[in-house]
């Protein structure tokens, strides 16, 4: 089978096309060609020779996943569902907004973790996706609106990343980590590490990796301002509870100064969203500098909660702002094509239970 060349890092795409014959300066034509031109055709590689195209074409592919089907939203947002090599699926969405369009990507197929307000957590881990299937996803949002070659900063409309799909993202860091370095490499895709977001559950060993190895924005998801409730709704508290959690966010980089970190907090009619919550949420909160991204639950069938209601989280979002964090209330977008947080799901169906524990055990943790 012809190798994917897509998803590999810079050094080891120069040691594939040296095993194969190439001299070592063909990694960077190439990297240009797939990275910044988008090409998936190694004929129109025009600074590369006849012989050694025809050469890099019996060997390689320029792959993409497939997609499935594309949605459009009335209110701009789109949605890819893609299928992966091994016929594994996962959504990908564009979320358009006046200044910027934030690609939200997966990083597993399913997720290990079991939040109890989550569709994905319904869904048992299928596999992690490998860094072709992460910076693929964004590829594909980039074929969809024609964004080849790289634009500049400015007039692009894909112009940031979220890792908010499905999947805990610090449970497959190294190809999170790899997709993000070639996504943030100039010469390529070159969205800025400021334009990227990582959110985690709060794998709080991870955290500080993030910080040293790719400095993007950091998002946590917090949900809850006590251990017993939090513990209810995301079970991976149980092993690092709140306060282990903020130690690891305080000692990010950037942290308490320029670069905030979002703390995700979903609104659950009668379980985390009364005044007093609010108010310890500005207590905790307030040594951080953080932000709060307040969002409305998406319901889903059989979910076991409600959304607060509109003057609640109002009500809420006051508190929260008037103790000096700013607590913006995110809009759900894209709500009529089930692309809305927590709503995205797959086809695949569960492989084996035991690749869950694999997992866990490479992660570390
Ligand atoms: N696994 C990572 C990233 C993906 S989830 C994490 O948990 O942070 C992205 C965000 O959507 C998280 O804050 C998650 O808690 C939130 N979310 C999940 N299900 C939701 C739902 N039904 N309604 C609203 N937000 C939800
Ligand atoms: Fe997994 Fe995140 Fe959903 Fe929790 S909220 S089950 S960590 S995807």
């Amino acid at each position: 089978m012809r190798r994917n060349l897509v998803g590999l890092a810079r050094a080891d795409l120069k040691q594939t096309l040296v095993e194969a014959g190439l001299e070592p300066f063909r990694a960077q034509q190439v990297w240009q060609w797939v990275y910044w031109h988008g090409l998936t055709d190694f004929a129109r590689m025009t600074n590369i020779a006849r012989k050694t195209q025809l050469r890099l074409a019996e060997l390689f592919v320029i792959d993409r996943p497939q997609v499935v089907t594309e949605q459009r939203s009335s209110d701009g947002t789109r949605k890819w569902l893609l299928r992966f090599g091994d016929g594994n699926e996962a959504e990908t969405v564009n979320i358009p907004e006046e200044d910027r369009g934030s690609v939200c990507v997966s990083s597993q197929v399913g997720c290990t973790l079991t939040c109890s307000f989550c569709h994905t957590g319904t869904q048992p881990l299928v596999r992690n996706l490998s860094s072709a299937d992460i910076v693929g996803q964004f590829m594909v949002a980039r074929d969809s609106y024609g964004e080849w070659p790289t634009p500049t900063e400015t007039t692009r409309m894909l112009s940031n990343i979220v890792m908010m799909g499905m999947g805990e993202p610090l449970y497959n860091f190294d190809n999170v980590s790899t997709a993000l370095r070639i996504v943030m490499d100039e010469q390529g895709i070159a969205l800025s590490r400021r334009r990227i977001t990582l959110s985690t559950s709060g794998i709080v060993p991870m955290i500080a990796r993030v910080g040293a190895e790719l400095d993007v924005n950091l998002a946590v998801s917090l949900h809850a301002v006590s251990d017993e409730v939090r513990d209810t709704l995301v079970p991976v508290n149980r092993k690092w509870p709140i306060a282990e959690l903020l130690a690891a966010c305080a000692a990010y980089p950037g942290a308490r100064n320029s670069r905030r970190i979002t703390f995700e907090y979903v609104m659950l009619k009668g379980i985390n969203d009364s005044d007093a919550d609010a108010r310890e949420l500005v207590r905790l909160l307030t040594p951080l500098h953080a932000k709060v991204n307040l969002i409305p639950f998406n319901a889903w069938p059989g979910a076991p909660y409600e959304c607060s209601s509109n003057n609640r989280i109002h009500r809420f979002a006051e508190i929260v702002n008037a103790g000096g964090i700013s607590a913006p209330v995110r809009t759900p977008r894209g709500r009529d094509i089930l692309a809305a947080c927590g709503q995205l799901k797959s086809t695949s169906l569960r492989d084996r239970r035991a690749k869950v524990s694999d997992i866990e055990a490479k992660a570390g943790v």
